[in-house]
């Protein structure tokens, strides 16, 4: 954790020494700890020598401690909204807190007080809880002091706040085996219903492992691609391609051929549309995956689950070659089509 110190000095410590030398003293700081990704380290400090307060923010993701001058960007604060942190951040009451969630990854928020005269640590990941609510005031002044684009952060962290935490939650990793995870609450009782259904009637016309993904076309007035990746031994990423943002009944649909293990491997196509290396023609060149025609465009789709149809002919000539069919050479027969054209 941040706050406790080690043998080598750490880079909040060399940061520390850095401010403490220009006179500054921490009262409060918040980290975002691989939230989204980004490490940001930001502080509220008082300037005993100026009776001034100061905003500090260093992006950790791009630091240079040999440099950290250029690295870090330290802010006045206007002396009403100083007056207006120091308030709200006495009046809070609460100890020492954590809320935890071990179904997040990442995604920490540490929050560090010196208000009073013990400090007090509040951490939670990715939402800020809702018996905390005496921290949105304060967060909210800090955060009117970063750039705008770190607004972001702020409203995933309150997001419990407005109900749009579902929102958030979806397309990050959550803890689930997809294989065996019996706790489906990620999924609304609406998707399991209805997933159920697309499963039942046999919606899910292809699935397949490609690297360390499971990819799968789900029909439903057009088809929807789904992915279904693990990231480490416990958390997967579930993620559609429809304008739902929670996880929706195509990925359900999805999650349950796989755990009947209906596979069904996309087609195989090979782009011929330009003169080939000699190494292509040996190695057969790089190939997309397949999973029909529609409108004389052949659906591929990107082994990193990006799907787009592309015109079969091109000047004047078909461009595509089948080199892995199924068993009945649909898109074989269906592309012979264009060879006669
Ligand atoms: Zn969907």
């Amino acid at each position: 954790m941040l706050f406790k110190g080690g043998n080598n000095k750490s880079v909040f410590d060399k940061i520390d020494d850095y401010l403490v030398k220009r006179g500054h003293e921490l009262v409060m700081s918040i980290y975002l700890s691989n939230y989204n990704g980004n490490n940001i380290y930001v502080r509220f400090d008082y300037i005993r020598k100026l009776a001034v307060y100061k905003i500090v923010w260093v992006d950790l993701n791009f630091f240079d401690e040999k440099h950290i001058e250029d690295f870090i960007s330290i802010q006045m604060v206007t002396k009403y909204l100083s007056l207006k942190i120091v308030e709200v951040m006495n009046k809070i009451e609460y100890d020492n807190s954590y809320s935890l969630d071990d179904d997040i990854m990442g995604d920490r928020v540490e929050i560090l007080s010196y208000f009073k005269e013990e400090p007090r640590e509040f951490i939670f990941d990715r939402f800020l809880p809702l018996e905390w609510e005496q921290l949105i005031d304060p967060l909210a002044l800090i955060f009117s002091y970063l750039p705008r684009s770190m607004e972001v952060f702020l409203q995933e962290i309150f997001a419990k706040f407005d109900g749009t935490e579902e929102k958030f939650n979806y397309t990050k990793p959550i803890k689930f085996d997809l294989l065996n995870g019996d706790s489906l609450k990620m999924f609304r009782a609406v998707s399991i219903e209805a997933g159920t259904r697309l499963y039942d009637s046999g919606k899910v016309t292809f699935l397949e492992k490609v690297d360390n993904k499971y990819l799968a076309i789900v029909e439903d007035n057009g088809p929807h691609l789904i992915l279904l990746q693990s990231i480490d031994n416990e958390y997967v990423l579930m993620w559609c391609d429809c304008k739902a943002s929670y996880y929706c009944k195509h990925i359900y649909a999805a999650l349950l051929a796989l755990r009947n293990k209906k596979f069904n491997s996309f087609y195989k196509v090979k782009y011929v549309g330009k003169e080939e290396t000699l190494l292509e023609k040996v190695t057969l060149g790089t190939f997309y995956y397949a999973f029909g025609i529609v409108d004389d465009k052949i659906l591929l789709v990107t082994s990193d689950g990006k799907w787009f149809p592309t015109q079969i002919i091109q000047n004047g000539k078909c461009v595509f070659e089948v080199i892995e069919d199924d068993d009945e050479c649909t898109l074989s027969k269906e592309l012979e089509k264009y060879k006669i054209k």
